[in-house]
């Protein structure tokens, strides 16, 4: 009775594991790889409970639970690999079960001896987690939590492939009636125990650690562009002016805003506008480099840091993204309609503040705001001097469109 209570243990622990990753996974709106470790704990504690519970001569036991205990290995394996951005290739493992499979129905054909069956279902097993080790191996990212999964993967190829070899030297055969009862079977709860619990207690650290990245992360975007928030582009361009000063580089400054924009609310509506500021996000998004931060500062403002940049070419990005922006299309918008976009441009100067530097970008904006908008003007007087002014498209008149609709 109360080795039949304990052996209750490994599989309880199994579905309770489960249902932490499914809760971790519905309510941090996790990736799948998440749902797929609750459904490998799932596979594995309905593989303890055949193990359990079937009647452990029955020839068919070792073929149910290593169905189980392998698709739990598998879908384990595919979701830490998935994590990792890698892919794990399912057809290796295919073949190394089938191979497992039909080795084990020759062992227990020929033998009622337990002993070679555990061998040749462990190796398979064995041969799977070091195929997922490997596999993990090639992903680029190595924080500490890769590493730690990577060990403990690891440690289950190891200990799949070398245990029962080894307890078995100690206990040469075992029969099937009396599996229950034999070390090996004691042996190996502790050893799932302690796999199980090691694995899901550092990929339960793993899934909280990408909850709260997930939630700094929302939490720093702006929803309709998927820019930065103003809060977050001020507190990255404050770092970024630091390094700058430290490193010696150059950081200018764009601000950009959309020319006669509350006409555009007024006369497509307010969802319309929506999608114009969504286009001119998505636009900036891809003109602008890796190094580079865009953001949302406000309604229909935008601002870019364009690091290790001279004030030149940040003026020149500033036209191009101009341009772009004056010949895009707006589905919200008449076929025929095109929006444009005025720009301020300002390079660091040695020892300015964040506030400094975005009152002169601002200030070279509302020029070009008087000036006649869909322009880009620069707040280096010497850079304002020397750059002529390319021919703009002629102005929008928002208000004859609006008369005429
Ligand atoms: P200007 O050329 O001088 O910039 O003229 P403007 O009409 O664009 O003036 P301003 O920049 O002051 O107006 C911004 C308008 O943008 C006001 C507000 O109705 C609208 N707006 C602000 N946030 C949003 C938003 O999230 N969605 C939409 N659709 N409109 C917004
Ligand atoms: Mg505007
Ligand atoms: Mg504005």
């Amino acid at each position: 009775m109360q080795t039949q209570i304990l052996g209750l243990l490994a599989p309880l622990m199994a579905l309770s594991f489960a249902a932490t990753f499914a809760v971790l996974w519905k309510a941090g709106r996790l990736r799948r790889h998440v749902l797929g470790y609750a459904i490998a704990y799932l596979l594995s504690a309905l593989g303890f409970l055949f193990t359990h519970l079937l009647p452990a001569d029955t020839f068919y036991v070792f073929h149910t639970t290593q169905v189980f205990y392998s698709l739990a290995s598998v879908v384990m394996l595919a979701s830490v690999c998935e994590r990792a951005g890698q892919r794990l290739h399912l057809w290796s493992m295919a073949v190394i079960y089938l191979i497992s499979a039909l080795v084990l129905a020759l062992a227990v054909h020929l033998s009622s001896d337990v002993a070679p069956r555990l061998v040749i279902v462990n190796i398979g097993y064995g041969v799977m987690f070091a195929m997922g080790v490997t596999t993990l191996l090639t992903a680029r990212r190595r924080t500490l939590i890769d590493m730690g999964i990577i060990a403990i993967i690891a440690y289950q190829a190891l200990d799949f492939l070398a245990r029962p070899t080894v307890s078995l030297l100690f206990e040469r055969s075992i029969p099937a009636e009396v599996y229950r009862d034999s070390i090996y079977y004691s042996l190996i709860g502790l050893a799932l125990g302690v796999k199980g619990v090691s694995l899901a207690l550092v990929l339960i650290g793993a899934s909280i650690a990408e909850w709260t990245t997930e939630l700094r992360e929302s939490s720093e975007r702006d929803a309709l562009t998927g820019l930065r928030n103003r809060g977050s582009f001020e507190q990255v361009m404050r770092s970024l002016l630091t390094r700058a000063q430290i490193e010696g580089r150059s950081l200018s400054l764009v601000v950009a805003d959309i020319d006669h924009f509350k006409q555009v609310n007024d006369i497509w509506g307010h969802q319309a506008g929506d999608q114009a500021i969504s286009g001119f996000g998505e636009l900036i998004g891809n003109m602008v480099r890796g190094c580079d931060t865009a953001g949302r500062i406000g309604g229909e403002e935008f601002c870019i840091a364009v690091w290790n940049c001279d004030n030149e070419p940040a003026h020149r990005l500033a036209e191009r993204i101009r341009l772009a922006f004056a010949g895009l299309k707006h589905s919200g918008l008449n076929d025929d309609i095109r929006l444009t976009a005025s720009f301020g441009v300002a390079t660091a100067h040695k020892g300015e503040t964040y506030e400094q530097l975005f009152a002169r970008a601002d200030e070279a904006l509302y020029r070009a705001k008087s000036g006649g908008r869909n322009c880009v003007e620069n707040a280096e007087e010497r850079r304002r001097k020397e750059v002529s002014s390319d021919p703009v498209p002629e102005l929008i008149d928002l208000e004859r469109v609006a008369v005429n609709r």
